[in-house]
């Protein structure tokens, strides 16, 4: 990891907690931020605890997030969520083209980068997913799969909406599934991100990129993924759901960036 890049570490609780339960873990989160606050740390909850775990962190330094946002600002869009209502719910961060949205509610790169755009244009700071499946992987076409993902959904902005988006490579076969990218495959894929964002933006664009691991992240596998040079930090589901697990994978982070 390059030091100028301060580590993010994001915690996507999906379709988890109540919000009795949300509040609970972000304060939870919120007594051990000052051993981590060299990172910045997101909160991602469901829409219905957003508003609840913003009042619980914003005083404390910690993010929060939304997994989700459609293009539109208002409408007849039955169920969709505007750029605008998360802001007001109190967002600085939103999450598109997760690959459980691409698999099971037709997320496409076109629509990313629709969604992309609206967050932008709320000022809402993009976490846009990219990786592959399996299949992909075992076929040689990774590379090429983060190159179409990037060209149709990002490489269209222009250079100062591009440095407001966070980048996540998320392999679909490694979340949730327990088996993490090893440290050299993760460092592949993130080395080959910047390479391009350099070739569409400019090194200096490329090096202030923030680019995060994403798949079966834990305690256990953060520190050896975080030292890897174009390792920016985490997007974590599973282990970002207790407290414990969450602030370790940071402190696991901030060590390897000090090592
Ligand atoms: C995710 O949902 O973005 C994710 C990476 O999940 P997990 O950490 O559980 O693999």
């Amino acid at each position: 990891m390059q030091t100028l890049r301060k580590p993010v570490i994001a915690g996507n609780w999906k379709m988890h907690k109540t919000i009795a339960g949300a509040r609970e873990l972000a304060e939870a989160v919120v007594r051990g931020f000052p051993e981590v606050s060299q990172a910045t740390l997101i909160l991602i909850p469901p829409f219905t605890a957003i508003q609840e775990v913003r009042k619980t962190i914003s005083a404390a330094g910690v993010e929060v997030g939304a997994q989700n946002v459609f293009w539109e600002e208002k409408g007849a869009f039955t169920g969709e969520i505007s750029p605008l209502q998360l802001k007001e719910a109190g967002c600085r961060f939103v999450v598109i083209g997760h690959s459980e949205r691409r698999q099971h509610f037709g997320e496409t790169d076109e629509t990313v980068r629709k969604k992309t755009l609206a967050a932008l244009g709320h000022d809402l700071y993009p976490i846009v997913c990219i990786g592959e499946t399996l299949e992909e992987r075992e076929n040689n076409q990774t590379l090429a799969r983060i190159r179409t993902q990037l060209e149709k959904s990002v490489f269209s902005l222009d250079e100062s909406s591009f440095s407001r988006v966070v980048l996540a490579y998320e392999p679909i076969w490694a979340i949730g599934t327990g088996r993490n990218a090893s440290p050299e495959q993760a460092q592949e894929v993130h080395s080959f991100i910047r390479s391009l964002v350099a070739g569409r933006y400019g090194k200096t664009v490329a090096d202030c990129a923030i680019i995060l691991y994403g798949g079966s992240v834990k305690p256990n596998n953060a520190f050896s993924l975080a030292r890897e040079k174009d390792v920016d930090g985490f997007l974590v589901g599973g282990a970002s759901l207790e407290a414990e697990s969450f602030l370790a994978i940071a402190r696991e982070a901030l060590r390897a960036v000090r090592d």
